[in-house]
């Protein structure tokens, strides 16, 4: 026996990472180069028999839970610690790409086969997951297997749950030969790692190889009604109007500023509104519209929030308008576990990958498995941020990366009880 390597040198097999990337997405392949994929269908099936069998011709042990969660498990040396789990999902959208969300299985699966290249064997166990249906597509609500996983989603509801044809889940599982035995909620998670497509702009624009996923945007939205009075476009004096769309620009112009000025993660956006009655020459009687904010942390968030519930106070008094401001949802802010964002950032500065500190904006199932598991993501640039696209594209060097990266913060958390690498 040898030294064991150091976990922040380790290197995956990127050319066997895009490999199976590509022989992956030939399963549902689009004419225009992406995939379609939809969960629990005979497609889907045939995914996962594929993981399955490269899991096990990677020496795993492979497991099914009762709502279809794959888990591919390398043992470590002391069985009864909690695994260092990681994972996504192979369930694409309709016109999906190659990426989202199987990046993330087959960089686990790499993580495996790169273990056994190195020989390395881990004090906790490895495992690998392919979760059900995250993308909700074919069946509401997205991230169903995480949420079953963790207790968060019922199971019996769960599977009662039917696509547009009045399929359950239940059914389409047990179709496809994927309903499993395994309770759930599941087992206990020592930590838990995703790798992923940053599906945005940022890293490409900032010419970063790997983003350090610190946390998750909190969401507050609300519905917003103004109400003045309707008048004649013509006989009403300027000074004698009470035009309820004149406030709500001014809100509009208030949701905007109120995150630029709390830069960087923030984002406020109004996408939704009506204006009544609509017509070009009565002045707006009532204008309801969406306002979606979003911040990092839940004190700024609050300010925010404070902020534009002023403006509609301001805009309310100036032009004579009754206001009210409904809440319609409410995400807390996410942080992800230090220690594990320390090791992403470890791995990634030990790789020399140029990298940054990133948020999340999206949902993603380490956003559940963060409740019951110190969790954190791995980024990787997506060409032109773009994805849910079949034109979806990524780098096989960032892709790599991603990988090596993931690696080595699993072997960290995971520790070395042995290794035979030169
Ligand atoms: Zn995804």
């Amino acid at each position: 026996m040898s030294l064991p390597a150091s976990p922040a040198n380790l290197r995956v097999n990127g050319d066997r990472l895009w490999q199976s990337l590509m022989d992956l997405a030939q399963i549902g392949a689009t004419l225009k180069g992406g995939v379609c994929r939809l969960a629990l269908t005979d497609l889907d099936r045939q995914a996962r028999d594929l993981f399955i069998s490269w899991a096990k011709d990677a020496g795993c042990s492979v497991s099914v839970d009762q709502i279809g969660n794959i888990f591919a498990r390398r043992p470590g040396r002391n069985p009864d610690l909690p695994p260092i789990m990681t994972g996504s999902h192979i369930d694409t959208q309709p016109t999906g790409g190659k990426f989202d969300g199987c990046f993330g299985v087959m960089a686990g699966l790499e993580v495996l086969r790169s273990l056994n290249d190195l020989g390395i064997e881990t004090e906790a166990p490895i495992e690998v997951v392919a979760w059900t249906n995250e993308e909700g597509s074919r069946f509401a609500p997205c991230m169903m297997g995480s949420g079953v996983f963790i207790g968060r989603l019922g199971l019996e509801e769960t599977l009662a749950k039917t696509d547009e044809h009045g399929t359950t889940v239940g059914s389409a599982l047990t179709a496809i030969g994927y309903a499993g035995d395994r309770p759930v909620p599941g087992h206990a998670v020592g930590a838990y790692f995703e790798a992923h497509i940053e599906q945005g702009p940022i890293l490409e624009a900032e010419q970063k190889t790997v983003g350090v996923v610190i946390g998750a945007l909190g969401q507050k939205w609300f519905d917003v009604t103004l109400t003045g009075v309707e008048a004649h476009a013509g006989p009403t004096p300027m000074e004698r109007r009470n035009d309820a769309l004149l406030g709500a620009a001014e809100v509009i112009q208030a949701v905007n500023a109120t995150a630029l000025a709390h830069l960087p993660y923030a984002c406020g956006t109004v996408g939704f509104v009506t204006v009544a009655p609509n017509s070009r020459n009565v002045i707006p009687g009532q204008v309801k519209f969406s306002v979606d904010l979003r911040h990092l942390h839940a004190e700024i968030l609050d300010q925010m929030v404070a902020d534009v519930r002023a403006a509609v106070d301001a805009a309310a008094a100036k032009h004579g308008l009754q206001s009210e401001m409904v809440p319609t949802a409410d995400f807390p802010p996410l942080a992800f576990a230090p220690h594990l964002v320390d090791a992403v950032r470890n791995g990634a500065t030990a790789l020399g990958a140029p990298h940054m500190d990133i948020v999340s904006g999206a949902g993603h199932d380490a956003i559940f498995l963060a409740e019951v598991a110190p969790a954190a993501m791995i980024f990787v640039p997506c060409e032109n941020g773009i994805s849910h696209n079949e034109i979806e594209n990524a780098a096989p060097d960032d892709l790599a990366a991603g990988a090596s990266v993931l690696l080595s913060a699993m072997v960290a958390q995971a520790g070395v009880a042995s290794s035979t690498a030169a």
